[in-house]
Parts: C-alpha cells; sequence; structure tokens
C-alpha cells in the first residue's frame, strides 16, 4: 500500500474503529475453525487437497484452466508480469498502479520489466489513451509485451472499469498482440458491485488474480488463475522466488472459508461506504468522491482542517483513518459496521465544529 506504517501518535487509545485498511481485518473464530480442521498436505508436491480444492474453485470462479496459491498479492503480480514478460520489455499500466508505486521498485529490481504509466481519471484510462502510446517498433523501442490494469482501481478511488471500457482496452492489447493481466486485489467488490459474474468480468484477461487479504478477510494469501500453459510456468517462478511452501492448506483453509461466507456481504461494506460518504457531503467544505465500492477518498481542505489534522484528531478517539497525498481514505470492511459508520460522522463533524 502506499501509506507508510506509522507508529501511534504518543497517548494514542487502540483502536476501536479500523478505517485504515481491509488488510487490517482479523480472522474470525468460524474463520479458523475452518483453518484448524484443513486437511494439508505437501503444497510444493501439489499434494495438499485443500490448496488443491481451492485451486480448482478459483480457475473455475474466473473461467481459467488453472490456477496457483501464492503468499500474496504482490508475489502474483511479480509473478505473473515476469511469466508474461522479459526483462527490457514493456508493461501499460495507469500510473497510479500498484506495480509502480506500491512493490518497492521490484519491477526493476527483479522482473527487469519497464511499465509506461498512462494517465486517466479514477485509475483507469481509456482506449484512446492506450493508442496514443503504442511505440513505432524498431529496434529503438522498448518491446511491448502486456496490458496491465487494477480492478477495484485502488488509487482511483475503488473504482469499478465500466466493462466496455475494460473491452475497449483489452480489443487494443489484443489487435497488438500484447498479454493481457488484471491485478484483481479487490476483484469480488467490483463483481459484486457491478453484479457482473467473475468470469464474464475477466474474460478478456489472460491473467488475473484475487486478494483473499483485502475485504475477504483471510489472514494471508493470493490465487493467481491463467492457462495451464501460463500456471506450469508461473508455478517455476514460484519456486524460484520461494513462493513455494508445504502445508499452506491451513491457509487456503481460510480463504475457501472467505469464498462461501465473505463475497456476498461485500455489499455491506459498499453501502457503508456510500452512508459515509453521503454524511461527509453534507460537511460544508468536505470534498468527497463517490465510492463504486469500499473505499471512499475525501479532502478536508475546505473545511479548514488538513487531512493530517483530522486523521491525527480521529486516531485520539480510536478512529484510525490513512492519508494519500492530501487526501484521506476511510475503507469499509467485515470488521466496521453501520454503527461505526455513524459514529465516525459525528466525530467528524465535531472535530471540524472544533476547528
Ligand atoms: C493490496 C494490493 C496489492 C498487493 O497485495 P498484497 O497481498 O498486499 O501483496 C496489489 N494491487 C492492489 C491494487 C492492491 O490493493
Amino acid at each position: 500500500m502506499v501509506h507508510a506504517p506509522s507508529r501511534p501518535p504518543v497517548g494514542a487509545p487502540p483502536v476501536r474503529i479500523n478505517l485504515y485498511s481491509d488488510t487490517q481485518t482479523r480472522p474470525s473464530l468460524a474463520m479458523k475453525e475452518a483453518m484448524m480442521a484443513a486437511e494439508v498436505g505437501d503444497e510444493q508436491f501439489g499434494d495438499d487437497p485443500t490448496v488443491n480444492a481451492l485451486c480448482d474453485r478459483m480457475a473455475a470462479l474466473m473461467g481459467k484452466e488453472a490456477a496457483v496459491f501464492l503468499p500474496s498479492g504482490t508475489m502474483c503480480n511479480v509473478i505473473a508480469i515476469r511469466t508474461h514478460c522479459r526483462a527490457g520489455d514493456e508493461v501499460l499500466a495507469h500510473e497510479t498502479a500498484h506495480i509502480l508505486s506500491s512493490e518497492g521498485g521490484t519491477h526493476a529490481a527483479t522482473t527487469g520489466v519497464q511499465i509506461h504509466p498512462l494517465k486517466g481519471a479514477r485509475g483507469m484510462f481509456d482506449a484512446d489513451t492506450l493508442r496514443a502510446a503504442i511505440r513505432p517498433g524498431g529496434r529503438y523501442s522498448p518491446p511491448q509485451r502486456l496490458l496491465e490494469v487494477e480492478q477495484t482501481a485502488n488509487i482511483g478511488g475503488g473504482g469499478i472499469w465500466p466493462q466496455d471500457q475494460l473491452d475497449a482496452v483489452v480489443a487494443v492489447a489484443r489487435e497488438q498482440g500484447w498479454a493481457t493481466h488484471m491485478d484483481g486485489a479487490r476483484l469480488m467488490n467490483a463483481v459484486v458491485g457491478a453484479g457482473i459474474p467473475a468470469a464474464e468480468m475477466v474474460a478478456g484477461f489472460d491473467s488475473v488474480w484475487l486478494d483473499f487479504t483485502k475485504g475477504l478477510g483471510a489472514p494471508l494469501g493470493a490465487v493467481l488463475c491463467g492457462s495451464a500453459e501460463f500456471i506450469g510456468h508461473a508455478w517455476r517462478w514460484k519456486q524460484r522466488l520461494g513462493g513455494s511452501m508445504r502445508q499452506a492448506g491451513i491457509c487456503a483453509a481460510a480463504c475457501l472459508y472467505a469464498l462461501d461466507h465473505n463475497i456476498d456481504r461485500l455489499a455491506e461494506d459498499h453501502a457503508n461506504a456510500r452512508t459515509l460518504a453521503r454524511g461527509l457531503r453534507q460537511i460544508a467544505g468536505m470534498d468527497v468522491e463517490e465510492p463504486d465500492t469500499n473505499l471512499v477518498f475525501f479532502n478536508p481542505a475546505g473545511t479548514g482542517l488538513t487531512a493530517a489534522d483530522l486523521v491525527g484528531a480521529l486516531r485520539l478517539q480510536g478512529i484510525h483513518l490513512s492519508m494519500l497525498g492530501g487526501r484521506i481514505r476511510a475503507c469499509t470492511h467485515l470488521d466496521v459496521t453501520a454503527g461505526m459508520i455513524e459514529e465516525t460522522l459525528g466525530a467528524i463533524r465535531a472535530a471540524v465544529a472544533k476547528g
């Protein structure tokens, strides 16, 4: 993530309302019970029945031939990009993409690709912008190999790509012979928000992954999906990078639990985000972006408070928010209730009134 890990200010009480990130959810008791009961085996050997069940389910959900379980979303991006590309190739992505801003420079350090940053509102770009980035080819140009999109677009405000816009950029990639990769860290938020089945939404993508540690509430794990051939090559990189595991079924069980119990309820997070945005908009001077999913970005500058003032004041009441540039980000998830949203709005109104 973009936000730097930060220590709580001196004297800050424990966090009661955690809107900082959906990565900070804790596994529920029922999820932990599923983990305790998991049948396990040697994952490197392909012998862990729970990991295999998760991969089969994810491949079916995404409409792809195969899937591989990985420890993190970042490793999914690294392995997918390294599988699609060679060092020196160019990846086309939005300028706010996680692969550019939040992976520690790994694409310079490990995959060796260069990333062409594209502009566009809300973390998305259109087919014309993509087309304008096509290079002439020949020996001078970096070989353009891969189109990458984020669904939802994180820094873009958790926005859902309109399906026709997504299809249009994929069509440009196809015409150019590029591969296509979706960073689906919060893909299920998009699926629930748009009401489009996952397999349909990602049909144009050669590879796609889902993070289980965001709104789905698992302690770790992400699953990368693609063709059987692609996943075969991805496995080689998983091994090379040290991402092959042993009794990983204990974690895959949490992911299977999340698929069964924590998808449909994402709609509640989206409703809470809309309630928060609506309440914030009623505060004079507050600049609020309308949320598509579970991320609410707002800027209090017009109220006379800076983002840092407001985040600091709320943290002293046990309400935790994050800051991105001059904006504040509130993230709803399964540990945030409608009552907590009301309480947060009350605290923000009070902080603004106090000035
Ligand atoms: C969180 C996130 C990642 C990285 O996932 P980790 O599991 O934290 O490594 C990648 N892309 C986006 C858009 C994310 O939000």
